[in-house]
């Protein structure tokens, strides 16, 4: 029997993990989930947003399923996503978006991955407040070495990319491309305007492309990269991008694919795995019983393939894909008019494919 780390989470959270749960049992796969806290009502109980014995579970199991938590801003806390990517070096992001049948959508296959770079780019928190003494004395630097005048109300954010955590993510995006049996890695940047930093990306991310020849290989500029994914999404396969374009390109096609609710996500280190839906804590609907549960039951699906469970991810996949297409469930966020299904309905029709 496997162990897994189970983190319901807050919002809508504990619903959907709840219904994810039920369909992950239901497979007969035999996971022991050992439930910890985080998020809200970590913070009521521990006075921590995310205790120590919650890394600890998840480092001694490897693998953790997390439904969405919530940082209170404000608060001094740091955001519980941010924390658990350094703790864990989760240094992957990885959004696979497959439309399928039966979800409205303008377009008419799309299977597409994108890979994100998860710990360095305008993501590092090297930040200038605007006013302050230290945006002053930048200022000042820059003028000094490259007479160039920053703005004198401007904030600044500084942008670093790594020879070394650009080749990490390259490589892991080819690897992931031939372990799954896909054809292409396509590498997005802007190295045309940001020479220095997504100059490094693009030379070294072509360097490590070289040493993957049985996959193929092109790199694009974001904006180009943008305008296919709107005209034709189905011609993108595997999509290698930094952190900040990552981060916007994956909401991209989670809305390509029928929106947040069916977009799941896993975050990848050497070591360890967390899987989670695309989707915050939405405290708008939470406790009404209305949430999809889908993002987090294929988040599930990812982590099954990740634990060598192929069978029983197929099946929860395929499961998925028929209460979609044959229109037995009617996700309120898929559905914003007429009767919506709600999060068990949709759990237990999964379940009933099984
Ligand atoms: P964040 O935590 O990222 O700040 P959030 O919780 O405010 O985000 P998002 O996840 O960005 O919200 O979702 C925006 C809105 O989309 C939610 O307020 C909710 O109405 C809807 N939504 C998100 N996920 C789901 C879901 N799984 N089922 C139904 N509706 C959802």
């Amino acid at each position: 029997m496997r162990t897994v780390t189970l983190i319901p989470g807050d919002g809508i959270g504990p619903e959907v993990a709840e219904a994810t749960r039920r369909v992950v049992d239901a497979t007969g796969v035999g996971i022991e989930w050992e439930v910890h806290e985080a998020g809200l009502p970590a913070i009521e109980r521990y006075a921590a947003p995310l205790p120590p014995h919650v890394l600890t579970s998840i480092r001694t199991n490897k693998v953790a399923l997390k439904g969405p938590v919530t940082t209170p801003v404000g608060t001094g806390f740091r955001s519980i996503n941010v924390a658990l990517r350094q703790e864990l070096d989760l240094y992957a992001s990885v959004r696979p978006c497959v439309l399928y049948p039966g979800v409205p959508s303008r377009y008419e296959s799309i299977d597409l991955v994108v890979v994100r770079e998860n710990t360095e780019d305008l993501y590092e928190g090297i930040e200038f407040e605007e006013g302050s003494r230290e945006v002053e004395k930048l200022r000042g630097y820059v003028k000094y070495m490259h007479g160039f005048e920053i703005a004198k109300d401007a904030g600044v954010s500084v942008k670093p990319i790594s020879i070394s955590a650009t080749e990490a993510i390259v490589r892991f995006a080819f690897e992931f491309a031939l372990r799954r049996r896909r054809r292409r890695v396509t590498l997005g940047h802007k190295a045309n305007i940001m020479k220095f930093s997504d100059g490094v990306w693009l030379e070294n991310g072509i360097k490590m492309a070289d040493t993957y020849r049985s996959v193929g290989f092109e790199e694009m500029q974001v904006d180009e990269l943008a305008m296919w994914l709107a005209h034709a999404p189905e011609e993108l396969d595997v999509i290698v991008l930094p952190n900040l374009y990552g981060d916007i390109i994956s909401d991209l096609c989670a809305g390509l694919i029928g929106g947040l609710g069916l977009a799941p996500g896993m975050n990848l280190g050497k070591e360890y795995a967390v899987f989670e839906p695309t989707h915050g804590s939405a405290p708008d609907i939470a406790g009404q019983g209305r949430a999809n549960p889908i993002a987090m039951i294929l988040s599930a699906v990812l982590m099954l393939r990740h634990l060598d469970r192929p069978a029983e991810a197929n099946s929860i996949e395929q499961g998925v894909a028929r209460v979609l297409a044959e229109g037995r469930v009617r996700p309120a966020d898929l559905s914003p008019e007429g009767r919506s299904s709600s999060t068990t309905e949709i759990a237990e029709a999964i379940i009933e494919t099984l």
